[in-house]
């Protein structure tokens, strides 16, 4: 089995700064506040398809 990953891009610019590996029983939608080097500041990333 492969585990799925999921790109995680960042609200502001839709940059795609991370990517992490999918829980099977995570949250319905993720939101995870990262560091956005473009923008300069934490913004919110959210998962993209
Ligand atoms: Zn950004």
């Amino acid at each position: 089995m492969s585990k799925k990953k999921v790109a995680l891009a960042c609200s502001e610019c839709g940059s795609r700064n991370y990517s992490i590996a999918e829980n099977v029983n995570r949250a319905e939608r993720l939101e995870v506040k990262k560091f956005c080097k473009y923008c300069g500041k934490h913004t919110i990333h959210r998962e993209t398809k």
